[in-house]
């Protein structure tokens, strides 16, 4: 995901590039908000910008390629370039390919990045009048990311993530709260609850005691999801661990307090692969899990990401894998073939598969996946869902239900000419889908009353 960033000129002026996931573009923003509070202009050229900052992604090789190329262009474009974010770690690998970038920081390090701009390219000594209020967002107006916390305390050995983050530093409850009770009245109408291991927020703080609107708390998910849940908006949980807590969630989706949406990197099912991997959950239970939570709350979307090809993974334990596809009916998957990451644990392993053979198994396992998303997106056809508009064309409108997160998921089309805005909630019913998405009219009120 690349998003520029562009606002009304005047000078001095930043451009800026953001890439990566979620986690990262959360970063971005706070970056953003601070160099326009300081009176900077922004601007997604790059010819009417007097530098520019580049917030990278280094979590695969792919993505480090991206950033590397990103860099390369601002450079030859412009001249003036910053680099921050999770490739940062690398700096020797940036300054070897670019020696003339200016200078170079890890992931949110708000403080180095906004450092390293006062001193290649001072603020304005004036701003006040020219500095427009409030947070930067990259995303639409009515859905925003909400970063609970920062890094992550396990150790996976195919991920350098805590090497480029850090371990889990959760922000605290009041804090987070505030936030998303401003976006609220910004108009956001559905919150992305994000971090690297959402599930953990508040172990690093061993769950401490906070106080909400005169109400005692204590900092761990479920009291964020159920003090979220009363901002009367929607509230999207991703990136959970599968530990305890998610059975704890539960009745919280099951009577609507939040989406009724699970987002669980699985990563792989067979133990020994898990174990190399250095993550925990075996199959069965998973399976057991998922059909106590289908019975509490039968409406409940499941995505997961697995990894294919990891060293060592036997034909046995990718058959296993694709066997726990087709008994747990996931509605939405995706998955990866291992790559090694320069610095990950994995990088040692002995059996490293071909890449064909990995690349034969991901297509494999996207096949199996695509019949059952395809089924599960079937048994939809006929019912009636509340969608929030994303998009509104001449003759169609872009939208999502609960089951549909935005950026990774499919959408719902509906037909017709509407005079709707972006954030609007509006029933639907489903006539139809293909792979991805689902087709959907407006539903008549009448038949409802019948
Ligand atoms: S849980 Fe594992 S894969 Fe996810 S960020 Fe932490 S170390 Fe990386």
């Amino acid at each position: 995901m690349r998003k520029e960033f562009s606002m009304l000129q005047s000078s001095p002026t930043v451009g800026f590039i953001s890439l990566g996931c979620p986690k990262n573009l959360v970063d971005s923003e706070r970056i953003l908000t601070q160099i326009r509070a300081e009176g900077y202009t922004l601007s997604a050229q790059y010819e009417s910008s007097d530098l520019v900052i580049i917030n990278t992604c280094g979590f695969i090789e792919s993505a480090v390629e991206e950033s590397l190329e990103s860099i390369g262009e601002a450079l030859a474009e412009n001249g003036r370039v910053i680099v921050t974010g999770c490739l940062g770690a690398r700096a020797e690998q940036i300054r070897e390919r670019f020696p003339e970038v200016l200078a170079i920081s890890g992931a949110h390090a708000y403080a180095e990045v906004m450092t390293a701009l006062h001193h290649h390219l001072p603020p304005p000594r004036h701003p006040a009048g020219l500095v427009a209020p409030g947070e930067v967002r990259l995303t639409p107006r009515h859905y925003a990311y909400l970063k609970i916390a920062e890094g992550c305390s396990h150790r996976c050995s195919f991920c350098i993530i805590p090497q480029l983050r850090g371990d889990l530093v959760s922000r605290p409850l009041d804090e987070i709260l505030l936030q998303a009770e401003r976006l609220a009245a910004d108009g956001v109408r559905e919150l992305l609850v994000v971090s690297q291991d959402t599930a953990a927020y508040g172990q690093d703080l061993r769950h401490r005691p906070a106080i909400w609107q005169g109400r005692p708390l204590r900092t761990r998910l479920l009291d964020l999801a159920t003090a979220l849940a009363e901002l009367g908006i929607w509230i999207r949980l991703h990136y959970l661990y599968p530990y305890k807590v998610l059975d704890e969630l539960l009745p919280l989706m099951a009577e609507g307090a939040i989406l009724p949406y699970l987002d669980i990197p699985l990563q792989h099912v067979q133990p020994q692969i898990l174990r190399a991997m250095g993550r925990p959950a075996a199959a069965e239970q998973m399976l057991e899990r998922i059909a106590r939570w289908r019975q509490i709350c039968p409406d409940l979307t499941l995505r997961s990401s697995f990894i294919v090809g990891f060293p060592g993974e036997r034909d046995e334990d990718f058959a296993a894998l694709l066997a726990f596809l087709d008994a747990a009916q996931l509605d939405r998957v995706g998955c990866f073939c291992y790559s090694n990451i320069n610095g990950a644990a994995a990088q040692q392993f002995a059996d490293q598969l071909p890449e064909s053979l990995k690349q034969e198994r991901q297509q494999q396992l996207m096949e199996r996946q695509q019949q059952i998303s395809f089924q599960r997106l079937q048994r939809r056809v006929g019912q009636r869902l509340l969608v929030l508009v994303d998009e509104v064309h001449a003759q169609h409108l872009i939208t999502r239900s609960a089951a549909e997160a935005p950026e990774v998921d499919g959408v719902v089309v509906v037909n017709g000419s509407w005079e709707l805005e972006p954030g609007d909630l509006i029933e639907v019913e489903v006539v139809g889908h293909d792979h991805h998405d689902l087709f959907a009219e407006v539903a008549d009120p009448a038949d409802e009353e019948e």
